[in-house]
């Protein structure tokens, strides 16, 4: 079972100085929180993360901080996203370090609740987007979209957010975070970050820490194979069979990679294209070892 990760202190502390990060860890902690600020008049923005931050992360923080007023960072590995064969129990775990990085970048409130605050016994309820769901990661990862929507549908209910902040880096996920806030009338306003690259072209990733110095250049193949759809789709290929079937030949040129999914699909709901067009997404997922690794781009002029 996860463990409440370290609070500093256990009880809510609300009486820390304003250039300190607020670390709560309870529901009616985080409202009352948000419900002041928003009495102030202040802009609330979200940052939803599974903790083990990197510069992916603190990009959607800037972002955050640059276009609302009180920002909010969510650290919580949600158990309900993660398969039974997943790796919920051995998902990097890095508090303290993650609280000292937000506190540089100056964020109000950090709200790390346990597995427990947010899922008391007898909970049943669930958020489930129906179709998107089951595409790209959905198929191999079957109830993880049920539990992102819901864990994201809950931490929206419980902060009340004018933005929340998510990236383009898992771009199933931002795909059916839409779809749940215009079915629903959430309002809340999505706003997608680009994906932020290790200088290599490695997408940085929490699972990134996994891998030794062999998988992660082995790793690089998934960019790789981004990069030749996206020439061959600038050199004006727009038959999808043709553009997969090219990237899937860079894939095999790493034959320790295990294929999950190449495809291309369009971008909101999630369904494979016969004819690739500018903002068409491109999108791979692959094993290197036991990590599962994904990356994507939207096809451009
Ligand atoms: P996670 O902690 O993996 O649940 O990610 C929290 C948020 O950070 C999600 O909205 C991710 O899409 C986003 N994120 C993770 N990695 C990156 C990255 N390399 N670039 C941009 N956003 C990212």
């Amino acid at each position: 079972m996860t463990k409440n990760p370290s609070p500093v202190g256990t009880a809510d502390q609300t009486d820390a100085p304003r250039n300190h990060p607020q670390i709560l860890t309870t529901i009616p902690g985080i409202r009352a929180a948000s419900r002041a600020a928003r009495g102030a008049r202040q802009r609330i923005g979200l940052v939803p993360t599974m903790g083990a931050l990197h510069e992916g992360h603190l990009s959607l923080v800037r972002a955050a901080k640059a276009q609302t007023d009180f920002v909010i960072v969510t650290i919580f590995v949600n158990p309900l996203q993660f398969g039974p064969k997943e790796d919920l129990s051995k998902y990097p775990r890095t508090f303290e370090r993650d609280c000292a990085l937000l506190e540089k970048e100056g964020v109000d409130v950090i709200f790390a609740p346990s597995v427990e605050e947010m899922y008391p016994g007898g909970a049943v309820t669930f958020v489930h987007v129906e179709g998107l769901s089951d595409r790209l990661d959905g198929v191999s990862r079957p109830g993880h979209f049920r539990g992102v929507t819901t864990v994201v549908s809950k931490l929206f209910h419980i902060a009340e957010p004018d933005q929340a902040f998510f990236g383009q880096k898992d771009a199933a996920q931002v795909a059916i975070i839409k779809r749940m806030v215009r079915d629903l009338d959430m309002a809340v306003e999505i706003v997608v970050c680009p994906i932020v690259r290790e200088p290599d072209g490695l997408a940085m990733s929490s699972r990134n820490a996994y891998l030794d110095a062999t998988q992660r250049k082995q790793g690089l193949v998934l960019s790789r194979v981004l990069k030749r759809v996206e020439d061959l789709f600038h050199q004006g290929e727009r038959d999808a069979r043709l553009l997969i079937f090219a990237g899937q030949e860079v894939l095999r040129s790493e034959p320790e990679v295990r294929p999950d999914y190449l495809s291309i699909v369009d971008p909101d709901s999630l369904e494979p294209v016969e004819q690739a067009s500018p903002g068409s997404l491109a999108a791979v997922a692959a094993y290197v070892g036991t990590t599962r690794l994904i990356d994507n781009a939207i096809l451009r002029h």
